[in-house]
């Protein structure tokens, strides 16, 4: 059986002085479960965040990462670097990389193959806008991005990933997916992989549901046959909220 996973976006928010206050009181709330659970934060904190939760069962993502080791590339930041923070896992191929940034399957791709070549589990993000989902074209969008992402990648390396489906209409809009949405399309991503790899690939992808979600909405998505976990932005950002997420 695959193992609920809910990790926090905090996408450009907090300062040090923020995330302290938020580990320490995440600390305190916590309580010993069966829910893996990570924080992504942004990259100057993942060492202090690291810090903050070693000998607890939190663990620290980052949000994005570069595909060569080093070199003059100014401004970015390898996995190699995040590795040797001991960053647990690394969302690539976020909805706000892809439109602010530009960011291509084929760029995602790169980033992938080499987060696989090391330890870091990386959480890769689906999903369509709101102009393709008027159109009905999502399934399609989200099946050319997993194509795309996951060229050449193994399947011992798929086995490893999570999949990430955030409909980008429902981000920081405060409009979710309905739970039948998320989960036709969380279906959707598996037969996907199963069909990539196989069945026994597919059993084991987590794939989580992004887009909105909060206390008020996570037991029911969680509890959605495909729906193996959730990527939270907004109301990761509060301790208390996230917890009771986590605690769906
Ligand atoms: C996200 O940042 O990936 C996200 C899903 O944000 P929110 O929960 O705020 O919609």
């Amino acid at each position: 059986m695959r193992t609920p996973f809910i990790a926090g976006n905090w996408k450009m928010f907090k300062t040090g002085r923020d995330a302290v206050t938020f580990a320490e009181e995440f600390k305190t709330l916590y309580k010993d479960t069966d829910v893996k659970t990570a924080i992504c934060a942004p990259y100057v904190y993942l060492g202090l965040l690291k810090n903050l939760f070693s000998g607890t069962e939190i663990k620290v993502g980052a949000q994005n990462a570069f595909y060569e080791d080093e070199g003059a590339f100014t401004g970015e930041i390898s996995v190699k670097m995040l590795e040797d923070v001991g960053v647990d896992y690394c969302i690539i191929g976020h909805s706000e990389r892809r439109q602010y940034f530009g960011e291509s399957d084929q760029l995602i791709n790169r980033k992938l193959k080499r987060l696989f070549a090391g330890p870091i589990t990386p959480i890769l993000c689906v999903g369509e806008n709101l102009e393709q989902r008027e159109k009905e074209e999502q399934y399609l969008i989200v099946r050319d991005q997993l194509v795309g992402a996951l060229a050449g990648i193994t399947p011992e390396q798929a086995a490893r990933l999570v999949i990430a489906y955030e409909p980008v209409w429902a981000i920081g809009t405060g409009k979710t997916a309905t739970p039948q949405q998320a989960e036709d399309m969380c279906e959707f991503i598996r037969n996907a992989i199963e069909a990539l790899y196989n069945e026994d690939i597919a059993d084991e992808v987590v794939i989580q549901y992004g887009g909105s979600v909060k206390p008020a909405n996570a037991t029911e998505i969680m509890n959605m046959d495909n729906i193996d976990g959730a990527l939270v932005g907004g109301a990761s950002l509060n301790a208390k909220d996230f917890m009771e997420i986590i605690d769906f």
